[in-house]
Order: C-alpha cells, then structure tokens, then sequence
C-alpha cells in the first residue's frame, strides 16, 4: 500500500533504526513510547490486521513474528522481568495503523487493566 506508514519503513522510504530485519518482518522503536521499552513488529508484506491473516500467513508469518519477538526480547534484556506482546485489531481493538503489528511493551512494572 503506497500511503502506508509501515509499508515505507518496512520499505526503507522512512528513515528508521531497524532493530530487526529479515526477509519476511522488521522492528523499530515505537514513535510515541508507552512505555521505557516500546517495539513494534510488522511484516514487510501489507497485512491490514490480525483479521487478513490467511490460513498460510497463520503458519508461516506468525512464527517469523514470533521469533522476531524472541529475538528482541533477549536483546532488550526483557526476559528476566517480563514484558507484554500486544496486538490490537480493528476499531474495537484501538488499532490506529492499519498494516498488521505487534507491540513488545517492557521495562517497567506494567499496568493490569486490558479494558
Ligand atoms: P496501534 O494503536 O495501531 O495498535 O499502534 C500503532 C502504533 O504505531 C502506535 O503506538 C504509534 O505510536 C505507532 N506509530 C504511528 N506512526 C508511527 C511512525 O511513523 N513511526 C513509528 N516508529 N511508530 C509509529
Ligand atoms: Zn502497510
């Protein structure tokens, strides 16, 4: 999607420190932080949400995801004391950009409510 914020980072058209990279995903920094560790990671493809996913991106994309997770998890030495993944789909679910991501939230005790 050419007006897509993700899709030029991913693409390289946003100037932007990419934590990690491979062919399917990358991670930056979240711009407005939510927290003192606050990551994002998107497929480089154009996913609109959780929703889109198809059967084949379900088992194949989603574990890239994952990794790329777990990889940044290490990194940001998030492991020892826990962190939140958060995906947030559709207009219930308070997404604001609409190319599929994930959040990696850390670094400080994290509020309980979901709601
Ligand atoms: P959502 O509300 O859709 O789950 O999360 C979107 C996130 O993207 C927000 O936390 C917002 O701060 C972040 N964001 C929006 N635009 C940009 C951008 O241009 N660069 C970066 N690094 N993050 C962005
Ligand atoms: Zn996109």
């Amino acid at each position: 999607m050419s007006d897509c914020i993700f899709c030029k980072i991913a693409k390289g058209e946003i100037p932007s420190e990419l934590l990690y990279e491979n062919q399917h995903v990358v991670a930056f920094k979240d711009i407005n932080p939510q927290a003192p560790i606050h990551l994002l990671v998107i497929p480089k493809e154009h996913i609109p949400s959780a929703t889109d996913l198809t059967a084949i991106q379900i088992k194949e994309l989603i574990p890239e995801i994952f990794t790329a997770i777990h990889h940044l998890v290490k990194e940001f030495n998030l492991d020892s004391k826990g962190y939140r993944i958060v995906n947030n789909c559709g207009q219930f679910g308070g997404q604001s950009v609409t190319h599929l991501h994930f959040h990696i939230l850390g670094g400080q005790q994290l509020q309980l409510s979901l709601g």
